[in-house]
């Protein structure tokens, strides 16, 4: 059973989604946040891994 996580990023909102990856920018779907390259920026506003956080914590 799978369980991916959504990542949020604290710039513009916009949410990495393991289950989807980010193909158009070399992260295949299904990939770990852990196995995200440092390198991968927010596609929307350029912003590092660093300033992504678990959706989890930021839901109500
Ligand atoms: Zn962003």
């Amino acid at each position: 059973m799978t369980d991916y996580k959504k990542y949020v990023c604290t710039i513009c909102g916009h949410i990495y989604d393991e289950a989807e990856g980010d193909p158009e920018n070399g992260v295949a779907p299904g990939t770990r946040w852990e196995d995200v390259p440092m390198e991968w920026v927010c596609p929307d506003c350029g912003a590092s891994k660093l300033d992504f956080v678990l959706e989890e914590d930021i839901s109500d």
